[in-house]
């Protein structure tokens, strides 16, 4: 028991002098787990402070030596980390048909170069040395994302994040938060349709929440394919026929709460009648190894309009432009997709084929750093992600 407690009390990082958490003081962080294997954490929480977190696996060791923690722990400790369920694309024909001919849609993307990319990595990572939820960076972000979405003479809005249960004990309850910033490209003669391409701000240390989250693949990389889109389509001479909604969520670490909060609002058509989504999660590791330079495309098989959604995807990767191959995960988890797919909206996270590998190693920790991402792949993905949203936006028929 002894030495069960001094190993929860280092994995906590934080001083446990007495034996009262061990005995049911852990809150375990049950809502929708965000990506990353071992790092997901069950929270400390004392009168409404967060004292620390812990690995869920640390935790399944506690079950399984009956150290008695509440029972919401527990049963969220057993519960197995969900697994990439991958297999080989079969063509369903039903890849949307595009005004735009492949030498227009060859000239959009040819503009988004390893340098271009790289730079605008930078400019989001280099904000602040942490985007977590009770950083000053995670503000700092928000704001940078709506003035540049503003510059590019998009219609911005912010909605406010609900500070509820989820998140006590990783933002002081007083705090004010965006859930969301998002903005809005006018189509044409199809403007009350919208595409959304979207991508978490936010970024965590599960290590040690005090110290550096970087965040720079995760997700300073998606954010980055976003505003890249965001400003290859906005600089068109020719309007879009569909609007285009760009979206950077917040809390997405502590279990896709940002999106959660703000899908209802997207979903009510507030912001134009969303057809399809496209979420970015990780998309500038290349991987090592039969991971090298590979894609997934994940989404829930079972909601309509997915199947099409990923034989756009599919169609859309061109040879030379750096995605060398794909797999496709219809069995979707963990990350900002599953409250649209949840809604009925056709959605699919476009992530780094060697996700898991970059979690392991790097993810949610000081370690996600510029060393661990590659400015080519990124700009690969995010050609590809620029292919699929201007087809969709600009249908044949
Ligand atoms: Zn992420």
């Amino acid at each position: 028991m002894a030495r069960l407690i001094f190993l929860i009390s280092v994995a906590l990082s934080v001083s446990v002098a007495d034996s009262k958490y061990a005995q049911g003081a852990l809150a375990a962080h049950k809502a929708r787990n965000p990506r990353g294997r071992a790092r997901r954490p069950a929270r400390l929480v004392e009168n409404g402070q967060l004292r620390g977190v812990a690995d869920v696996s640390l935790l399944q060791e506690v079950g399984k030596m009956s150290l008695s923690v509440d029972d919401a722990s527990a049963t969220d400790a057993n519960q197995k980390e969900p697994k990439e369920e991958l297999e080989d694309w079969k063509d369903g024909n039903l890849a949307a048909k595009s005004r735009f001919s492949e030498e227009q849609l060859d000239e959009l993307t040819s503009h988004i170069t390893a340098d271009v990319y790289g730079e605008q990595l930078h400019d989001i990572a280099d904000i602040n040395l942490s985007r977590f939820i009770n950083s000053k960076g995670n503000v700092q972000a928000a704001n940078h994302m709506h003035s540049e979405f503003e510059k590019l003479g998009l219609t911005v809005w912010t909605a406010d994040l609900d500070i509820g249960s989820e998140l006590i004990g990783f933002v002081e309850p007083t705090a004010k938060r965006s859930s969301a910033i998002i903005a809005r490209l006018d189509g044409s003669d199809l403007k009350d349709d919208a595409i959304m391409v979207a991508a978490h701000f936010d970024s965590v240390n599960w290590e040690d929440v005090s110290k550096e989250a970087p965040g720079v693949d995760d997700n300073a990389s998606g954010l980055a394919l976003v505003m890249l889109l965001a400003k290859a389509l906005a600089n068109r001479e020719v309007p879009l026929r569909r609007s285009v909604l760009f979206v950077a969520f917040n809390a997405e670490e502590e279990g896709l709460i940002g999106s959660t909060q703000v899908a209802p609002l997207i979903v009510s058509g507030k912001y134009g009648n969303v057809k399809s989504v496209v979420i970015a999660d990780e998309v500038a590791w290349p991987g090592s190894g039969s991971h090298d330079k590979q894609a997934i495309f994940e989404t829930l098989g079972t909601v309509k309009g997915t199947t099409s959604l990923l034989d756009t995807f599919a169609h859309s990767v061109k040879e030379g432009d750096g995605v060398e191959g794909f797999k496709v995960n219809k069995h979707g988890f963990g990350s900002d997709h599953m409250p649209f797919l949840k809604a009925g909206i056709p959605t699919v996270l476009l992530i780094e084929g060697d996700n898991m590998h970059h979690a392991d190693l790097y993810g949610h920790s000081a370690r996600d750093t510029f060393d661990h991402v590659s400015f080519e792949f990124g700009a690969s993905m995010s050609k590809l992600a620029l292919r699929v949203v201007a087809k969709l936006a600009s249908p044949e028929e």
